[in-house]
Parts: C-alpha cells; sequence; structure tokens
C-alpha cells in the first residue's frame, strides 16, 4: 500500500468520514434557493420577455449537459425529464405574456411556474408528483435571471468537491462523476445521505461544521477514513493525492471472488441496493438489502402491483440471490403517498412494519409483487423494524400466504436482539440492522453529528446484541447476517464474523475493502478479536492500533 502523501497542509476541518477515499479538488458550494426581490418598476417589457426566454433556455442547457454527463440511467431519466419540464412551450408563453404585460423577468418566472404547479397539482396522480421538480425547476430559472448560481448540485464545469449544508436522497442520486467527494455540515454517519454517497462509491464526510466556511474554487484535499478536510492545499499536492485515489481505487476494483478468512471460512459478501442502478456487476455474492423504499421516495400516489413488479424484477433479474425488505417508511425515508400525519418522534412512531398497523394493504401488494416478480432469482424477504415475536410470526404467515418460502425479521430494535431465539421459531433467518440498533440502544439519533461516538457500532453493548443474535442463530442452524453500515466497515468485519455472524451485506463500494480485510486475518482470529471487542469495545477503531494487513495475519497491537 502506498505511503501517505509528505506535504503539510496549511488547515484542517474535522467531520466524521463516512465513505472511505482520500482525494482532493476545487470545492463547488450548493447554492441555496434564490429569495425573490421586491418586484422591480419595468422600464422594457420586450427585455423582460428576452430575460424569461433565456433563462429557461439556460435551465434546460444546463440540465441537458448534466444528463449528458451523468453516470446512471436512473440520474439521466430523471435530468432529462427535468430539461424538458423547462422547454415546456406553455410554460414559456405565460411566462413571456406576464413579462409582456409589465412583470420583471424574475416574478413573472416565478407566477408562471406558480401557475403551472397549480395545474400539475390539480390533475393528480403522476403529474402532481412532478410539482417538487417544478419547485426546483423554478428555483434555477429565478437565479438564473437574477445572475445568482443556480441551487442544487453545482456544474462548474470540472471536477470539484461538493460542500453542501446538508443534501436529499434525489440530490445524492443525480450526482454526476464530476464529484471527487462529500462534505456536508450536517448529517450522521448512518443517515441515508451517507449511504447513498457510500453506494456512489465516492469519499464523503459528514457533520462538519467548520464547512460552512469553505468557498467555492477554495482546494481542498478530503480523507473519507479519517473525516479530516485540509484546506488552502496547492495544486501539485491536490494532484498527487488525486493520482494515489486513482491507484487504490484501481486496485480494489480489480478485487474480485467471494468472502472468506485467511484459512477458508465463508462469509459471503452481499449488496445493499435502492435499485437495480446500484448493482455492480462481480461485486457482491447476491444481494443482501434491497431497500425498496427508495423506489417510491417522491411518490403522492402508491405504486401499483404491475409498476412494483417491474421495479423489484429489475433487481431479481440480475442477481442469484436476492433479500429484499418491504416498505421502510418514516423518519428519514418519507413515502408521501401513504399520507400519514405528521408525529411528534417520528423515530418512535408508526414506522417500518408498524406501518401496516394503519395501511394493511400496502404490504399485501407489495407481498405479492414481490412474489410475482421472483423468477428465477432466489428471493428472500424480510419486514423492517420487527419488535416482538408476534410481529415476527405475523409477517411470516403473511409473505407464506403470498407463496414467498424463506421469510425473515430484521433486528434493529433491542427488544428483537433480545428475543432473537423466539423470533427464529417462527422466521427463517434474521438480518441485524445495526443503523437503527445502535440508535435504539443508545437513544442517539442516527443523523445526529454530534453523537458519533455514540452511533459507532464497535461499541460493546450493540457487538453483544449482535453476540445474542447470532448465538441463536447457531443453536436454531438459521442464518444471521449483518446488513447494516457496520458490514462494510473492513475493521469490524471480522469482527462481525468472530461474533458468528454468517453473512455480510453493504454498498458495491465496501466490498473490495471488506473482503481483503477478511481475507488477512483467520477465522480464530476473528474470534479472538470479536471477545475483545465483546469486553472491551472495539476502541482500536478510533486510534487505528489494530488494523488489517493486505497479506499475512493481522494483529492487536497493545
Ligand atoms: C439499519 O437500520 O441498519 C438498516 C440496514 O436499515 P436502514 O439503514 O435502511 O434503516
Ligand atoms: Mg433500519
Amino acid at each position: 500500500m502506498s505511503e501517505p502523501p509528505p506535504a503539510e497542509p496549511p488547515g484542517s476541518l474535522l467531520g466524521i468520514g463516512v465513505s472511505p477515499g482520500h482525494t482532493a479538488g476545487p470545492v463547488a458550494r450548493m447554492a441555496a434557493p434564490p429569495e425573490l426581490p421586491a418586484r422591480r418598476p419595468v422600464v422594457d417589457p420586450p427585455a423582460e420577455v428576452k430575460a424569461v426566454g433565456a433563462a429557461l433556455e439556460a435551465v434546460a442547457a444546463e440540465l441537458e449537459r448534466r444528463a449528458g454527463a451523468a453516470a446512471s440511467a436512473e440520474a439521466v431519466a430523471i435530468l432529462e425529464a427535468q430539461a424538458m419540464m423547462a422547454a415546456d412551450p406553455m410554460l414559456r408563453e405565460e411566462a413571456e405574456r406576464l413579462a409582456s404585460e409589465g412583470l420583471d423577468a424574475a416574478h413573472a418566472l416565478d407566477a408562471a411556474f406558480a401557475a403551472h404547479r397549480e395545474q400539475l397539482v390539480a390533475l393528480g396522480g403522476y403529474f402532481g408528483e412532478r410539482a417538487a421538480d417544478l419547485d426546483d425547476l423554478r428555483n434555477r430559472a429565478v437565479a438564473a435571471v437574477l445572475g445568482l448560481p443556480m441551487p442544487g448540485i453545482p456544474s462548474p464545469g470540472h471536477p470539484f468537491v461538493l460542500v453542501a449544508a446538508d443534501l436529499s436522497p434525489a440530490d445524492t442520486v443525480t450526482l454526476g462523476p464530476e464529484v471527487l467527494a462529500i462534505v456536508t455540515e450536517q448529517g450522521g454517519p448512518t443517515s441515508h445521505t451517507a449511504i447513498l454517497a457510500r453506494a456512489r462509491g465516492v469519499p464523503a464526510i459528514v457533520a462538519c461544521p467548520g464547512a460552512a466556511a469553505l468557498a467555492d474554487g477554495d482546494p481542498v484535499a478530503v480523507d473519507g477514513d479519517t473525516g479530516r478536510v485540509d484546506t488552502g492545499i496547492r495544486e501539485a499536492f491536490a494532484q498527487e493525492i488525486r493520482v494515489r485515489h486513482g491507484l487504490e481505487r484501481a486496485r480494489l476494483a480489480a478485487s474480485r471472488g467471494p468472502g472468506r478468512t485467511a484459512d477458508g471460512h465463508p462469509v459471503p459478501l452481499l449488496l445493499n441496493v435502492g435499485s437495480a442502478a446500484d448493482l455492480r456487476d462481480g461485486a457482491g455474492e447476491g444481494v443482501g438489502l434491497f431497500r425498496t423504499e427508495f423506489l417510491f421516495l417522491d411518490r403522492r400516489t402508491p405504486p401499483s402491483l404491475d409498476e412494483q413488479v417491474a421495479a423489484y424484477a429489475a433487481v431479481f433479474e440480475r442477481s442469484p440471490k436476492v433479500v429484499v425488505r418491504t416498505l421502510d417508511a418514516g423518519t428519514d425515508k418519507p413515502l408521501p403517498f401513504l399520507g400519514l400525519p405528521p408525529e411528534p418522534n417520528p423515530a418512535l412512531g408508526l414506522r417500518g412494519l408498524r406501518v401496516d398497523r394503519v395501511r394493511p394493504a400496502v404490504l399485501d401488494t407489495q407481498l405479492a409483487a414481490i412474489a410475482q416478480a421472483a423468477g428465477d432469482c432466489e428471493v428472500w424477504v424480510m419486514a423492517p423494524m420487527v419488535a416482538t415475536w408476534q410481529e415476527a410470526r405475523d409477517f411470516a404467515e403473511r409473505a407464506r400466504a403470498h407463496g414467498l418460502t424463506r421469510v425473515g425479521a430484521m433486528v434493529e430494535i433491542p427488544a428483537a436482539a433480545l428475543l432473537a431465539d423466539l423470533l427464529l421459531e417462527y422466521v427463517d433467518f434474521l438480518s441485524v440492522g445495526t443503523n437503527d440498533l445502535g440508535q435504539y440502544t443508545f437513544a442517539a439519533d442516527r443523523m445526529h453529528p454530534g453523537l458519533a461516538d455514540l452511533l459507532d457500532p464497535g461499541q460493546p453493548a450493540l457487538l453483544r446484541l449482535v453476540a445474542d443474535c447470532a448465538r441463536a442463530g447457531r443453536d436454531a442452524g438459521k442464518p444471521v447476517g449483518v446488513c447494516g453500515e457496520a458490514a462494510g466497515d473492513p475493521r469490524l468485519a471480522p469482527v462481525l464474523a468472530g461474533l458468528g455472524v454468517t453473512s455480510l451485506s453493504m454498498s458495491a463500494a465496501s466490498v473490495p475493502a471488506v473482503r481483503e480485510s477478511l481475507a488477512g486475518v483467520t477465522f480464530e482470529e476473528c474470534r479472538v478479536l470479536a471477545e475483545q471487542a465483546l469486553s472491551a469495545g472495539f476502541r482500536e477503531r478510533h486510534d487505528r492500533r489494530w488494523k488489517p494487513r493486505p497479506s499475512g495475519a493481522n494483529a492487536v497491537e497493545a
């Protein structure tokens, strides 16, 4: 492995590294939506008409350009659809008419978008759902006419480090290849922004309040492993870091094969996906967590059975085995189509499987769609947020009634971990979601940037719950995997294997480093590491005294 670069950067900021890798480049900030200024008296209406047209054309052209450079088919489709909406002749006619009647260009655009939005909402269904896209276009058009930076993901025309207060899942989906790294002021280590960033394989740091001071063009180096942002670096230094990053990515990308320890103990490495776009050929040995809610995040109407069958089949057709999770709505994954009222404490409210208490048809339609889409794929289905053995039993009955034969429960609530043996009387497997299990064990919001130490899955309290689940699985002869972010941590993977976890599921970008880490230890060493971690915690992960070695045995240094 290469040595760290020698240069000394003049300053640094600290956040939480959530997606590994070390790279560098100039900052481009995500601009805030523009404020509409007070109405301006118009002296030359034809000039305002011209400005309206130019702004809409600029927005459409910019979106087309981004679609052309987009990394995934999903992103291309989203960006092209937005570009078409910006080029809508009816929208333009309305804005031009208002400008010709004496409104300044910014207000003419704002009013035309508002009228168009109302029409879409009135049409409902698919069209109603596009209202949010229209708001984004309105912001872009108003910014363009006011000469302000375009809101949303910036597009400076060269590779950049994206700096933002926070990112929405929709922002993350459209990240193009020119984004070298991500730094956000807010967000937590297991927030969905972090998860999606990792799935894209770009180094990322969240909870970095100092990032507020970074300005467009500032040269920075971003270390997604340590959470450090070095500022004021020289271009030669940035270039050196980028070259090293490229070489390291290429080395890891070439890694192939099943997950196993140095002495051959198998630990299948599975993928966490939100759609077929997250699959990578040859990356994993199947899908260990298909988060179905990501397909329907922005929907205002329930997806039909046929629509769901098509979306699930797109993943099932490309993988020999898929563990699919039924909808996990709530808190950081709102599903507007469920029409659930706001709750004072949503993380403790109607989320995950609990939604079934008020919308039972949603689960039945989904189970039917999963069964129908299965084809030749070995489909396992599991419920999120199971708390009691009765919930596990009822879910298993419902899933089996739809012809699904491999039924499991996620362990994300301490109550479920405490009852692992009972749950396994009703279900065929368990999958430990360490993101929520950490949140609920430590009573620490998984998005809270100030509680990262409590959300660290290396904590012995959390590992003891994982160990209990693994033991129950061993006693029952049933698999117990981990699909939370802990599974993708190369330094934690041997510990989880040593606890008896039977598979690890993670984003495709995390697989090579985890594979390498497991290959460097024997199963007995995994067990020793697990014992130490259970009693003392996995403190080494912070001070780096323990680290996997690319070849030969790993060690715990005193
Ligand atoms: C988890 O909680 O660990 C998990 C895998 O589910 P999600 O992150 O989607 O809530
Ligand atoms: Mg969860």
